[in-house]
């Protein structure tokens, strides 16, 4: 009694927790239309002749099995009056029909080989051009990252969302007709076996329902799996995850968010199962009463025994159509969750450019400039003011989240101010053509690139494409940069691959010294009228750094530099020195006046110099 009671009511909780979960996210017609027009341009013209085959082939069975009806009523006439002039009429058209399908699909399977992989390039390279164009500013919020990753998703089920709906459309017109060919049969028919196929059909349209709100809503789950997944995978996190004993600890993790995710498509399936099993007996159970009752009513001369092969394989032909319709709505609308995400992503308006064209080195001027992040209280930089004249160097110092990367971002026009102006020859940046403003520029960050995937003269040519790539000019940057014995010790030279997941076999790894002064490298082939680095020998020693600045310095003479270190040999040779101190300029002036000042610069500089000592 307890346990029925207990069992009643974990029912009823079940049933009102269903109630509360969100609704289900509807099918939308705008996303498959969309996708639709990305997979037209994808294939081009080869999509007219997919949708007549399609369509086609879809009626193509009905058609065949009142065909075939014909040619059984014809040999029984022809055994009759001996006059096989029908049968052979029929036969003819049966096979006729029949190589024509064949032809079609031949044809079909020729066109569509490569359909699938220039849609996969077509839509990475929209996604790719859409988001170079997007500002740093939105790139960088973790909600943006997060929706970039659905975007990602989605762009890879584009062709599956078109060719689901193309075959959604087919089943459609192979469903008609059935309809229709059972009409020729017997209307009385058609009616009876419509309505056998009604249960089962609610029963697909509301578990394709629940499959597409379990999908929206475990989508955390998949993530954090796929995302245990990588790291585990991944070459630079192995020797960490494995020094740490986190392997098994992270398998167990992936698996159980896998499982977290597949659960409720479990439980709905269970939930569906007696509804459906009951739903399908109907369906039978109706369907072979139609077949005795054509029978029957073929023995009794009511219908003709053609009537029988032709019932039969149109009832065949019905539930084929039926559960490719229904298969192919659930494909859709799993796939289609992401469709918004993507839509809205596209539409995201570009990075604004203006149009005076900048050609020369620039003066750059910051007035009273404040910058807040968005979700932050605190400004990252409060009522900044300084002129960068051409041929200038600058030095920026401070404490870690002082606010100087962010500086660096409002100078190249990542992020744009909340208040005050940042003038480039007097003019506002928003002003500027953005890209002629850029190609005046080369910075290099802490967290500078790994071009992993390029070989090793690639990635000093990275730094200016505009450039030919010349043998003598990547190598004088390299051993601009200390890098220059690098070349020797490789057999392949500058086509040396740097990453051994790349190119397991001939790749050698570069430590992270070594690729911090590639990235130097790549600043000195770039060699910009103004160059920027932020702490970028943070991963070498203090006499190759000596050494760098050097060449710097011998580059740089008679253009812009601005240099945020820590090392104060480095800070001090700068013609400018900007202390920052929580986004503000405490002080500012040369090596030697900043000392005179006696103030925040002058103790920072002692306490480096005690260590030194
Ligand atoms: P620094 O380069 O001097 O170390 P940053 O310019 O990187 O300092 O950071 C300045 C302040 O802005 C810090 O408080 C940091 O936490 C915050 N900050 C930096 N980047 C972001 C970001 N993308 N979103 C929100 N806050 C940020």
């Amino acid at each position: 009694m307890t346990e029925r009671r207990s069992r009643r009511a974990r029912k009823k909780a079940h049933k009102e927790a269903e109630r509360k979960r969100p609704e289900y996210p509807r099918i939308n017609l705008k996303s498959i239309l969309y996708c639709m027009r990305i997979y037209r341009r994808a294939v081009g013209l080869r999509r007219y002749f997919f949708w007549f085959y399609r369509i086609t082939t879809s009626i193509v069975p009905s058609i065949t099995a009142i065909l075939a009806g014909r040619v059984v009523n014809e040999i029984q006439r022809g055994i009759n009056t001996q006059d096989f002039g029908g049968f052979i009429f029929f036969v003819a058209l049966l096979l006729s029909v029949q190589f024509l399908d064949m032809i079609l699909g031949a044809i079909y399977r020729m066109l569509a080989i490569s359909t699938s992989q220039e849609t996969y390039i077509y839509v990475s390279e929209l996604i790719a051009t859409k988001y170079i164009k997007i500002p740093l500013i939105m790139r960088e919020s973790r909600e943006f990252a997060d929706k970039f990753e659905r975007v990602r998703d989605f762009g890879l089920s584009i062709e599956y969302v078109s060719t689901s709906a193309i075959t959604v459309v087919s089943a459609l017109v192979g469903l008609a007709s059935v309809i229709i060919a059972t009409i020729f049969v017997s209307p009385a028919i058609t009616i009876i076996i419509i309505i056998a196929a009604i249960p089962s059909s609610i029963i697909s349209l509301r578990l394709a329902a629940r499959n597409r709100r379990n999908w929206r809503e475990y989508t955390k789950d998949r993530r954090i799996a796929w995302s245990i997944e990588r790291k585990i995978t991944n070459s630079d996190s192995a020797l960490e995850i494995e020094l740490n004993g986190l392997s098994h600890q992270f398998v167990q993790q992936m698996i159980k968010a896998r499982r977290r995710s597949q659960e409720q498509d479990i439980n709905d399936e269970r939930a569906f199962f007696w509804p459906r099993f009951g739903a399908n007996i109907f369906q039978d159970t109706i369907n072979y009463a139609v077949l005795i009752v054509v029978c029957i009513e073929i023995i009794l001369g009511r219908l003709e025994i053609g009537a029988f092969v032709s019932t039969r394989t149109l009832l065949n032909q019905l539930t084929n159509s039926i559960s490719s319709l229904f298969s192919s709505i659930t494909e859709i609308s799993s796939s289609l969750v992401n469709a918004t995400d993507f839509m809205e992503f596209m539409e995201t308006p570009a990075q604004r450019s203006g149009d005076i064209e900048i050609h020369d080195i620039p003066t750059i001027e910051f007035r009273h400039v404040t910058f807040t992040y968005p979700h932050s209280n605190v400004p990252a930089i409060r009522d900044v003011s300084f002129t960068l004249n051409p041929g200038d160097s600058l030095a920026i110092v401070g404490e870690n989240g002082a606010g100087k990367t962010t500086l660096i971002k409002l100078l190249i026009g990542a992020y744009v101010p909340d208040s005050g102006e940042i003038l480039v020859n007097n003019q506002p940046l928003e002003r500027i053509n953005r890209d002629s403003y850029l190609a005046q520029i080369g910075a290099l960050f802490q967290d500078y690139s790994r071009y992993d995937f390029a070989t090793l003269g690639e990635n000093v040519w990275f730094g200016n494409v505009e450039k030919p790539y010349s043998r003598k000019a990547i190598i004088e940057a390299l051993e601009d940069a200390g890098l220059g014995d690098l070349v020797g010790t490789y057999k392949n030279g500058l086509n040396q691959i740097l990453s051994k997941d790349i190119d397991s076999q001939n790749a050698t790894n570069l430590s992270g010294g070594q690729w911090q002064r590639l990235g130097i490298a790549r600043a000195f082939f770039r060699s910009p009228n103004i160059l920027i680095l932020d702490e970028p020998t943070s991963a070498v020693d203090a006499k190759s750094e000596y050494d760098i600045f050097r060449n710097i310095i011998k580059k740089q003479e008679h253009k812009s530099t601005i240099i945020i270190s820590h090392r104060f040999s480095t800070v001090r040779r700068a013609e400018k020195i900007i202390v920052l101190d929580e986004g503000k300029i405490i002080e500012q002036g040369t090596h030697e006046e900043l000392i005179e000042h006696n103030g925040v610069y002058k103790e920072m500089f002692e306490l480096q110099a005690e260590g030194y000592t």
